[in-house]
């Protein structure tokens, strides 16, 4: 029986459980497959493709050097499966779990069925410190559970069987043309295992020293954040892996540096958040559609006109403007910033959060499903017995951005402006600034005293 590997989002070799249990059989056929249904649903993005190709040259590369290749197709399962069968007969499928959205799921139930009625076989390895919802134990600890499991070196050698299915290539440039939405970043991260160790090396190595000190500056933290969260998303890197590199990082520094110790200290914290909110979309693959609270169902609203100027970088609200071209140039913005346009959009502008949702999911390089749905739904309030996260933009650009470094460097026309009114340009006498496209203070009043109404009403 032929044995295959199935990258989903798990594109490395180093501690990957599928990869080394079929590795131990004589031949294996690595393969990727870039599925258009799930290219094109609407919560992926161009800048997501292109993370997914460079980490795809990468993977390439470490497989060529282990005497194999990496191969590729666009398709759907069961089409590709199909051909697959033509060439291979009955096959043994190695991959790992994908936890995702209802979409996704019904694909992996529509794998399950194909690989059932053709008398084939799929070995489906678990991925993070995540429970399958209704048939595993729930986790209490998440951090305890990788820690528990073991790390699977990389194997030396591979052998790739002898006949190679036509539906195959090994040009990766044959699923670069893929079409899907969504403009590249003028400069931003490059996927890949290798470049996952070096983010990671120069993160222990010195980047940790603010992380905490600057966790929510605009301007610095892009300095002192791991900047891993696309390496996980995409798999370049395990969580486990980088659970236990951080515990070791902290034991050195816990004699030796006791400042250095509470900085990485807080990133270890961090991580261990990563599994319980990607167990969240496990438990509930609607969680992009259903609101948790259907009070706030139907005060929000589809204004496409607003939300395109939000995700342009063209409210007239400098914070939010500098934030949003920084996300459309680089992919990248830190979890304050995140959240105040998150909440910004859905509690100012009253849009609705899931519009919102598929703007940002698009634009991060990292967008991590449940991650990313859990704090959309949080930031719009409608997490029950939870309050609504209603940041002054004004407050906050005063208190991040005091000189307003940030607002210049993604706002040049505000670089001259006088640091007291960088924030409220309006108040300008002639306004080198767009007009905002609300009176921010009046409109946030105002809907804040309509949330809070509706927050406490039965
Ligand atoms: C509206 C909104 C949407 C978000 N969407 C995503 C998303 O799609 N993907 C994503 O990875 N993060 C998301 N986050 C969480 C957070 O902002 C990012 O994880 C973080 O900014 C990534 O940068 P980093 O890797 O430098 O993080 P670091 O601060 O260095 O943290 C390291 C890792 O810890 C985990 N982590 C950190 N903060 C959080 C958090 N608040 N919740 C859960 N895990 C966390 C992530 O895996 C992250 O990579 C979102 C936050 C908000 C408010």
């Amino acid at each position: 029986m032929q044995h295959i590997l199935w990258f989903k989002k798990d594109l490395r070799v180093f501690d990957h459980q599928p990869l080394f249990t079929a590795s131990k059989e004589a031949s294996i056929l690595p393969i990727y497959i870039l599925e258009p249904s799930i290219w094109n649903y609407g919560d992926l993005s161009n800048r997501h493709l292109k993370f997914v190709m460079e980490s795809l040259i990468d993977l390439q590369d470490a497989f060529k050097q282990k005497g194999a290749d990496l191969f590729v197709t666009v398709g759907e399962m069961e089409d590709v499966f199909e051909h697959l069968f033509k060439t291979y007969g009955r096959f043994k499928l190695y991959s790992h779990r994908e936890h995702g959205l209802k979409h996704t799921y019904d694909r992996d139930i529509r794998v399950k069925k194909w690989i059932s009625d053709h008398h084939c076989e799929w070995l489906e390895f678990p991925s993070f410190a995540v429970a399958r919802y209704s048939s595993e134990h729930p986790r209490k600890n998440f951090k305890e559970e990788l820690l528990k499991q073991k790390i699977y070196p990389a194997p030396k050698k591979i052998c790739l069987p002898e006949v190679i299915s036509s539906i195959l290539s090994n040009q990766l440039k044959d699923i670069e043309h893929f079409h899907i939405q969504g403009d590249l970043p003028l400069n931003g991260l490059h996927g890949g295992e290798k470049e996952a160790i070096l983010k990671a090396n120069a993160f222990f190595k010195s980047r940790y020293k603010k992380y905490n000190v600057y966790i929510n500056k605009p301007y610095y933290s892009i300095q002192s954040s791991s900047l891993l969260s696309p390496y996980l998303t995409w798999g370049n890197i395990s969580i486990k892996a980088l659970q236990i590199s951080t515990k070791r990082h902290l034991l050195e520094l816990e004699q030796s540096n006791e400042f250095n110790h509470s900085q990485l200290k807080a990133f270890h914290q961090r991580i261990q958040w990563h599994c319980s909110f990607v167990q969240a979309v496990e438990n509930d693959p609607l969680l992009h559609i259903n609101s948790r609270d259907i009070r706030f169902e139907g005060m929000r609203i589809h204004d496409y006109e607003k939300l395109e100027a939000f995700r342009t970088g063209k409210t007239g609200i400098p914070f939010i403007d500098a934030c949003m071209i920084a996300l459309n140039q680089t992919g990248w913005i830190n979890f304050k910033q995140r959240a105040t346009v998150a909440s910004f959009a859905c509690n100012t502008l009253l849009l609705d959060w899931r519009d919102v949702g598929y703007v940002l999911a698009n634009l991060w390089f990292d967008y991590e499903p449940g991650i990313h749905w859990l704090q959309m739904q949080t930031q719009a309030g409608l997490i029950p017995h939870s309050h609504i996260p209603l940041y002054d933009v004004i407050k906050q650009s005063k208190m991040h951005d005091p000189d307003g470094l940030f607002i210049k460097k993604y706002i040049p026309q505000l670089s001259t402006a006088p640091i007291h009114l960088i924030h409220e340009p309006w108040l300008i006498e002639n306004n080198p600034y767009i007009s905002p496209i609300i009176s921010y203070r009046e409109m946030f009043n105002m809907t804040k005293e309509r949330l809070y109404k509706i927050k406490s009403s039965k």
